[in-house]
């Protein structure tokens, strides 16, 4: 049981980062959400949350594009034994296109904001003599696609920042991981499923298939459930000597 640890999840009153959330309290882990609104329903979630596993959870407004945000999202929280960087967002164009306020916003936001809550937790989970640092990468992590430059770079980014952290961290009782998803069901993936069939003039489950789901051989989406269970299974007593590494969620994409 996760009971009296505390996880930071950034990024998470949607999607991926949310239900890693939801995993964590179910492990009995109290959870800090964070996105970078401040809207009634985005505490709303961390109160049913709350409810719902009998934790303690609350809502912490930064903007992961900002530096200092993501410092004060980890010094506001006060304790951090489980940080997620969970926090993500995509822009799709040829690189000679690439809005430049886009590129540097996904680097901002994807990669160097991890950079900071690496920074801000590590002397918490020192102090606490126990952490675990769970950067939600991306099969994009692993292997490439085009017209997702920024993506890519920033996701290949983060999984080198995992190692380095478990090498800085090795000989202390903290490990630094990259989970790597293939197609997970968002808000977000959803979103783009009606265009794209206009687009091909296919059905959406056509769509799914064919053209989101090309490069996932099981094809299958993989759930929020199972990337937040594998980032329970990172925190367990098994996955001690599990450190600097990538975990694959991905039915099988990087195996091709
Ligand atoms: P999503 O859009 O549902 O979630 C993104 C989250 O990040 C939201 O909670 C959003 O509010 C938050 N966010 C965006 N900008 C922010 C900012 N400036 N400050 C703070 N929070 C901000 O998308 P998702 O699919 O759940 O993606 C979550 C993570 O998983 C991302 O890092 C993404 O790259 C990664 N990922 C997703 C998939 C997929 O298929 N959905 C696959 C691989 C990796």
């Amino acid at each position: 049981s996760l009971k009296g640890k505390t996880a930071i999840v950034t990024g998470s009153n949607s999607g991926i980062g949310l239900g890693v959330a939801r995993e964590m309290a179910r492990a009995g882990a109290d959870v800090v959400l964070n996105s970078f609104t401040d809207r009634d329903e985005d505490h709303k979630l961390a109160e049913e949350l709350a409810a719902e596993f009998g934790v303690s959870a609350r809502y912490i407004q930064a903007d992961m594009s900002k530096g200092a945000d993501c410092r004060a999202l980890i010094e506001t929280a006060g304790r951090c034994d489980i940080l997620v960087n969970n926090a993500g967002i995509q822009h799709v164009a040829p690189i000679e296109d690439f809005p430049v306020d886009k590129w540097d916003a996904i680097i901002a936001i994807n990669l160097t904001s991890a950079f900071h809550t690496t920074a801000a937790a590590l002397p918490m989970m020192r102090k606490a003599g126990w952490g675990r640092v769970i950067n939600i990468a991306s099969a994009h992590g692993l292997t490439a696609s085009p017209y997702k430059s920024a993506y890519i770079s920033a996701k290949h980014g983060i999984v080198g920042m995992t190692k380095t952290v478990a090498l800085e961290t090795a000989k202390e009782p903290i490990t630094a991981n990259a989970i790597c998803p293939g197609y997970v069901l968002t808000p977000l993936v959803e979103a783009q499923i009606p265009d794209t069939a206009k687009k091909y003039d296919m059905t959406e489950e056509e769509v799914k298939e064919k053209v989101i789901l090309e490069r996932q051989p099981s094809k299958e989406f993989a759930t929020v459930e199972q990337i937040g269970g594998t980032a329970v299974f990172l925190c367990s007593d098994a996955a001690v000597q599990i450190t600097g590494t990538t975990i694959s969620v991905d039915g099988g994409w990087t195996a091709l």
